[in-house]
């Protein structure tokens, strides 16, 4: 990385998805030469991106972003998309675990089964992806999807994406609102629990509502993690965690990656990009504050959403670390959120 600060290793992006809709695995050249979007190499080099979780998303049919439109409204309530099925998110998420093995296969990032993995790419100054499900749709009944994707190297997964799945009921995108929406997880969405805990998979509690949250932890033996998720103290999301939330994230020695979706940072709940960095930092000002220095790190969502107009790609990254110091936050503290606390979750997850 051309960047000396400490490299940032994020808990959530969309590019795999944002190459699906450019055409799939043929686009995958357009990471290493520049495209369109808010991570490729040349940016990464920029901002001192070192990598982090990689999203396997299946759009539903028809999906566009004509729901940022509704989400401008001072509220709203965006009535979930009807659950897919298994045929047609199998051959979805299969065509972006290609794109991602090809990214591999070109030399743009390195696929990490183990911290050690990380450790040695980010050293190396190669970008860490790590193989994450975003919706477990792809997933049949019997689990047998799972454990091929985790050959292939899946090592994190949210059960839903907020849309229904046989696993479990998610949160809606609603404003303002109580993550407490429905019913949580299935039994068989317990299963699948127990499934990655054993396997060594790390379960993602964003876009689960707050029964489904609860269920995680109660029935998982590993740390409570939320790869973007933002204080609900401070916009009263629905996608966003209660103080109850952080401190049952704190207590499991979790984390939580600050979402760089402006809806979730607005006190007003909207999507619309005019948000300051300070805005930001009170984010992560309340959940340090309430989870703890080493159990906050950062979730972008990029390439998945609308983002505050100085970050709009990885390459304005150090205007986050400036403004990081600026607030007084120290050395040690800002390497913690830009890349340690993940990596110190990760190793409490996985094994070393
Ligand atoms: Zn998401």
């Amino acid at each position: 990385m051309a960047c000396d600060e400490p490299v940032i290793f994020d808990g959530h992006n969309d590019v795999l998805c944002k190459l699906f809709r450019a055409g799939g695995p043929g686009q995958a050249h357009s990471f290493a030469d520049g495209r369109d979007g808010a991570i490729d190499l040349p940016k990464a080099r920029t901002g001192g991106f070192g990598g982090g979780f990689f999203a396997v998303y299946v759009p539903s049919p028809g999906d566009g972003d004509d729901k940022y439109e509704e989400m401008t409204r001072s509220s709203y309530d965006l009535p979930l998309p009807d659950p897919v099925a298994l045929e047609y998110a199998q051959t979805v998420a299969l065509s972006q675990v290609a794109t991602l093995l090809e990214l591999e296969r070109q030399g743009s990032l390195v696929i990490c089964r183990t911290v050690a993995d990380i450790r040695t790419a980010l050293a190396a100054g190669r970008i860490a992806a790590i193989f994450h499900v975003e919706g477990a749709e792809a997933i049949d009944p019997d689990l047998h999807m799972l454990d091929v994707l985790y050959a292939a190297g899946l090592r994190s997964l949210g059960p839903v994406w907020s849309r229904d799945t046989i696993f479990g009921y998610g949160v809606p995108f609603r404003f303002p609102s109580s993550p407490d929406t429905g019913d949580g997880l299935t039994d068989l969405g317990l299963r699948l629990i127990r499934r990655c805990n054993q396997l060594g998979i790390m379960v993602d509690l964003s876009h689960l509502n707050e029964a489904g949250f609860w269920d995680v932890a109660r029935h998982s033996e590993k740390p409570l993690v939320a790869t973007h998720s933002n204080a609900h103290a401070i916009c009263p999301h629905s996608r966003n965690l209660t103080d109850d939330q952080l401190r049952a994230i704190a207590d499991s020695d979790g984390m939580v990656g600050l979402n760089f979706a402006v809806a979730f940072l607005r006190e007003d709940g909207k999507m619309l990009a005019d948000v300051p960095l300070s805005q930001v930092l009170k984010h992560l000002d309340h959940m340090i504050n309430i989870a703890g220095e080493d159990r906050v790190g950062l979730g972008s969502d990029y390439d998945g959403a609308v983002v505050p107009q100085d970050l709009t790609t990885v390459a304005g990254l150090p205007k986050l670390r400036q403004a990081m110091k600026v607030h007084g936050y120290d050395d040690a503290l800002i390497a913690k959120l830009c890349h340690e606390n993940w990596l110190r979750v990760l190793e409490r997850t996985w094994g070393a």
